[in-house]
């Protein structure tokens, strides 16, 4: 069986739309207490980018979870593997993910946030597949809409591999 990588959204169209989202961003969250929660492992490409494309002083925390029990359905049980460094209380929170797909991973993040009680919560998202949408999220900053595919590269991996291509493309398999 032979693997090929079919290219969905290119190095350049990835950029520009980041750089865009990074405006706006900036101009959103002058003056407030901004930090940037980014969801291990695969949102470490879009945010390296992202928080370089925000003119503003910021915070970057990681929190590591894992969303998937076995293969790619989520199981809606979302588990966190690392969490954040520092308190969130009276900061505004702007999560930072890959890809929404059913949304069952934004959504427990959001409710567990809630508790931890920031002045706000946000999303960032490079990537929503609404086709496979299980829960409403709301997405405030939105890279790409996608249909539905299983995508890796920009971080996304298939059994850990391909988070390093500098594109998002689609596995084929003949
Ligand atoms: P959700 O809870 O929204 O179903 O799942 C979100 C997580 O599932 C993402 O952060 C990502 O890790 C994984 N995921 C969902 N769709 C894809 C995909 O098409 N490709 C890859 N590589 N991961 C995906």
């Amino acid at each position: 069986m032979s693997e090929r990588l079919v290219t969905m959204l290119t190095a350049e169209a990835i950029a520009e739309r980041v750089k865009a989202l990074g405006a706006l961003i900036t101009e959103e969250y002058k003056e407030q207490r901004l930090v940037l929660v980014v969801v291990l492992k695969g949102s470490f490409v879009f945010a390296s980018d992202l928080c370089r494309a925000i003119d503003l002083p910021l915070r970057i925390d990681f929190l590591g979870v894992r969303s998937y029990g076995e293969g790619t359905e989520s199981s809606g049980v979302v588990q966190i593997t690392n969490d954040l460094s520092r308190p969130i209380a009276g900061e505004d929170v702007l999560i930072v993910e890959d890809i929404v797909d059913t949304g069952l991973t934004i959504a427990h993040l959001m409710d567990l946030f809630r508790t931890r009680h920031p002045r706000s919560v946000k999303v960032a998202a490079l990537l929503h597949k609404p086709a496979r949408a299980r829960v409403v999220v709301k997405v405030d900053y939105l890279g790409f809409t996608i249909e539905d595919k299983f995508v890796v590269g920009y971080g996304l991996d298939f059994a850990e591999q391909y988070r390093n291509l500098p594109y998002i493309g689609v596995v084929e398999r003949s």
